[in-house]
């Protein structure tokens, strides 16, 4: 029987791995530059903390959630994390962290479930990282969260992207707005989809996120809110367009942004793409000021964003991240020298240096290819001869120069060269 990976997951395979990891240093260098500290909680939390951060009407909620039962009666059933500002909140709170400092810049990198329709840009296990700034409602932390990611994107190296923002307001202009688009809606209900016939019963708001064409078309007409909200929220917004200007941030304000959740209030943003296709979203985030609150810390402000790893990647095609290129390869040239090559070898890694050997007692020929494929600095080749004089002779596979030297002093000349 053959066996093949669950649809909607790839296989991140050794050669892209140079990549991935040039992203993450990029991106913790950026966010070590705005003193975010990393967090890492559990792949998996308690259903309900979903159920009640997430909200219960939203996609993700209701069809995405990859859920396993627990195996201990009367417990709460376990949800493969689908995002992670919910479970960084839970850990904040939960470890007593707000006792210690009122503001916690936080950022993770990491993988998130979500049981989708696999396509382009779309898959079931993907990778996010994001920042959180939790404890202020600032607006210039709203600010700061976006400068954070479009620093990253610029050094990824993706070139054509766009910030969109947008307000929200607070749950008290919200209420107000709700019964508007209500009764908007009310007038063409008939001509929405079921499911958005049933947000407009349970969360009429939701309505901006169908992907429905027709849906999408009649909700362009429907009232924005950005045109609603109260004097505060409205000053909030203007201090962080001020704030974008001054960070020399481009953005365009799309009043029809209302993001995926249900926890946002005030800003609202989206990054996307023109190098990607349908799925051109890059990350997105905003403030969710009524969160931490909400799940029993303390009534402080928060905003943040998360973006996909594998999207990001994709439209900061390209950039080129070489794999590192290994020190030594030590060839054996003849029987004698076989056990003679795994202690040189293993004295070179003690020393720090990188590199392998041959382990199947193939022809020096053979060993050579090796070294040549492997892309080693220096082929450390060693047989009876050098081995009675305690040498070795050494061969820049670069320009092919030899030079024969003391086995004492291999680790040194190639650590050295290496520099
Ligand atoms: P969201 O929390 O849904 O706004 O997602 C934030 C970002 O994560 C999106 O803009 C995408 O870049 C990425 N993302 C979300 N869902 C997926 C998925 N199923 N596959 C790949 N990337 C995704």
């Amino acid at each position: 029987m053959s066996h093949k990976r669950p649809e909607g997951t790839d296989d991140i395979l050794p050669d892209q791995i140079p990549l991935w990891l040039r992203f993450e240093q990029i991106a913790r260098g950026v966010f070590g530059r705005y003193g975010y500290l990393e967090v890492r909680p559990p792949l998996f939390e308690h259903t309900r903390l979903f159920l009640k951060t997430s909200g219960d009407t939203t996609d993700v909620v209701e069809k995405q959630m990859f859920t396993v039962p627990s195996r201990s009666e009367g417990e709460d059933s376990y949800t493969f994390r689908p995002e992670l500002t919910p479970g960084v909140i839970r850990a904040l709170i939960e470890n007593g962290l707000f006792h210690k400092r009122p503001l916690w810049k936080v950022f993770y990198i990491g993988p998130m479930f979500r049981y989708e329709k696999p396509q382009k840009g779309r898959t079931r296990q993907f990778h996010q990282f994001g920042v959180e700034a939790v404890g202020s409602k600032e607006p210039l932390l709203d600010v700061e969260t976006m400068a954070v990611l479009a620093d990253v994107l610029r050094e990824v190296g993706v070139k054509e992207f766009a910030l969109q923002v947008n307000t929200l307001g607070c749950p008290d202009c919200r209420e107000a707005y709700r019964g508007r688009v209500r009764q908007a809606m009310g007038e063409r209900l008939l001509e929405y989809c079921e499911s958005c016939r049933r947000r407009f019963e349970r969360n009429v708001l939701r309505v901006f996120d169908c992907k429905v064409e027709t849906c999408a078309r009649l909700a362009e007409s429907l009232p924005a809110i950005a045109d609603f909200v109260c004097a505060d929220c409205r000053a909030h917004f203007e201090k962080v367009l001020e704030g974008l200007r001054d960070a020399g941030l481009e953005y365009v304000i799309n009043k029809r942004i209302v993001r995926g959740l249900d926890y946002y209030s005030r800003t609202v943003y989206e990054f996307t793409s023109t190098a990607l296709g349908a799925q051109n979203a890059l990350g997105g985030g905003g403030r969710y000021d009524s969160l931490v609150g909400g799940m029993g810390g303390p009534d402080v402000g928060a905003v943040g964003f998360a973006a996909g790893v594998e999207r990001v990647l994709m439209a900061a095609k390209g950039v080129e991240a070489p794999a590192a290129r290994p020190d030594f390869f030590v060839i054996a040239a003849g029987e004698e020298a076989r056990r003679a090559v795994f202690r040189i070898a293993q004295q070179l890694r003690a020393a720090g240096l990188a590199g392998d050997l041959d382990y199947e007692s193939r022809s020096v020929k053979a060993q050579m290819r090796r070294a040549n494929d492997l892309r080693a600095l220096y082929a450390v080749i060693v047989g009876p001869e050098e081995l009675a004089k305690q040498q070795a002779k050494i061969k820049n596979m670069d320009d092919g120069v030899e030079r024969v030297v003391a086995l004492a002093e291999v680790a040194g000349l190639i650590g050295r060269a290496r520099e």
